[in-house]
């Protein structure tokens, strides 16, 4: 199948042949007549499989197309928000603005962002001006509505990314507060790796008899990626982790690591050893974590360390190394966590750094992807068996409740039928505005680390 077969407009078209993408990918060929069909969609996609052009370029169209049946086109079109796109971190609603932009390149839309971290007064300003795309975290977004500074009233289509994130507990009532602000006749989309049956059914509530587009089983990870186990005792992992990097000559890996005070120790055990770092977390300002994830990006930084934060639809092109050097006490935190390498049909290395305290994770994410995943030791990291397995603590920050750490777990911990619902949140409402500060203050108590506002 050929972009130029699915009915979309040339300007679209145009913009499409000039990323070089040559023809659409499965989910796109999909997804993309249902939406121009109307439809409202729910589509589970491995990540890194072109979901965002899966939606956009539809939406653009439809765009295109009520343009042309109202004549606007004609004139310069009013500008007033259509489009909403709904992401849970702040990095991923900035890289869809992108692709937004590159996408609508020939089309007289304006698009923009935003979300928490920065200053609010820039949002304001531009949208003021006017947009008729609006991408967003849905805390800055609930301040600007609630500040009347946008408009959500003629909203015709919404985008959740990452859609199971944004319907479960950390988003789920600024989700149910969005949705009163825009109207009921819309098209909604929900796209994501990973859907729970919870979810599907919370999904429901959301749209109306959506068209569900799936384009390779649920929860599974891409057999591109390569995957690897090392077990290995907890003090030693800092070290094993250096000699990965080292004697395999890595250039650019993306490290996982349970907490923010995790991220920045292990950050700083690199730099003495020599190897340049940076670490990405809800405790740094959004400059840095735009800084760090670009100098990564750009290959001047060679190890990002990052939360869970990072886990989601971030896009880093060619990334040959994901290492989970904690396990995610969420098992479909794993697929995503991996999902950064292995994109676009490329090839990617994933190793996981077990200790014996994470046996049960290793368990609950073998049985949500029903794979086993190889397990490799190295020599002179070899467990000790003496070591008894110690229960990780609530946050998995060491007891920091509250302090940042990612998620709490309960007593069903590494069992993979916990869905997500039953998480807490604990990250991601800083910055607010300060009317705000009080229900963002709530709201935090509720994020995990792989949540923004
Ligand atoms: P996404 O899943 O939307 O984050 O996209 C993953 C990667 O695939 C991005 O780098 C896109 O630029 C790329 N991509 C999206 N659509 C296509 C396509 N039809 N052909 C080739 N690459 C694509």
């Amino acid at each position: 199948m050929l972009f130029t077969s699915l009915g979309l407009s040339d300007p679209i078209l145009k913009a499409i042949t000039e990323t070089g993408y040559t023809k659409p990918t499965p989910i796109q060929a999909k997804a993309i007549p249902l939406v121009l069909e109307g439809r409202d969609v729910l589509a589970a996609a491995q990540t890194g499989t072109g979901k965002t052009a899966g939606f956009t370029l539809p939406l653009l169209e439809r765009m295109v197309q009520s343009h042309k049946e109202t004549g606007t086109h004609k004139g310069k079109p009013r500008r007033h928000v259509r489009a909403l796109i709904l992401t849970p971190t702040r990095e991923l609603a900035a890289q869809i603005l992108e692709n937004v932009e590159m996408y609508a390149k020939y089309l007289p839309y304006k698009a923009t962002v935003v979300f928490g971290g920065v200053n609010i007064n820039r949002h304001i300003a531009t949208l003021k001006e006017g947009v008729e795309i609006l991408v967003a975290t849905p805390g800055r977004l609930l301040d600007l509505a609630s500040q009347k500074h946008v408009d959500l009233s003629r909203v015709e289509v919404l985008v959740l990314d990452e859609a199971d994130r944004m319907l479960d507990m950390g988003f789920i009532h600024d989700m149910k507060k969005v949705v009163k602000l825009i109207p009921k006749k819309r098209q909604t989309l929900l796209f994501s790796a990973t859907f729970s049956k919870e979810i599907k059914t919370l999904a429901s509530g959301f749209q109306t008899n959506p068209a569900l587009v799936e384009v390779a089983a649920q929860n599974k990870t891409a057999d591109r990626i390569a995957q690897l186990v090392h077990p290995v005792d907890k003090k030693k992992k800092k070290d094993l982790l250096v000699k990965l990097i080292k004697d395999g000559q890595w250039k650019q890996v993306l490290v996982f690591t349970r907490t923010k005070h995790g991220a920045n120790k292990l950050c700083e055990h690199l730099e003495q050893h020599g190897i340049q770092s940076a670490a990405i977390h809800g405790n740094k300002s959004q400059g840095a974590r735009t800084k760090a994830l670009a100098g990564f990006k750009e290959n001047r930084i060679r190890v990002l360390v990052a939360t869970d934060i990072a886990a989601r639809g971030i896009d880093i092109d060619m990334l040959p190394h994901v290492v989970n050097f904690e396990l995610p006490n969420v098992p479909e935190d794993y697929v995503h966590r991996i999902g950064r390498t292995g994109r676009a049909g490329r090839e990617g290395e994933a190793v996981s750094l077990v200790c014996v305290d994470e046996n049960d994770f290793l368990r609950g994410i073998e049985r949500l992807i029903s794979q086993k995943i190889p397990k490799e030791v190295v020599v002179g990291f070899e467990v000790d068996p003496s070591i008894a397995a110690e229960p990780i603590n609530q946050g998995g920050g060491r007891g920091r409740r509250g302090g940042g750490q990612s998620r709490s777990h309960n007593s069903s911990r590494g069992s993979s039928s916990r869905g997500s619902n039953d998480r807490k949140r604990s990250e991601g409402g800083e910055n607010k505005s300060s009317n705000s500060r009080n229900r963002s203050r709530s709201r935090s108590r509720n994020r995990s680390s792989s949540s923004d506002s």
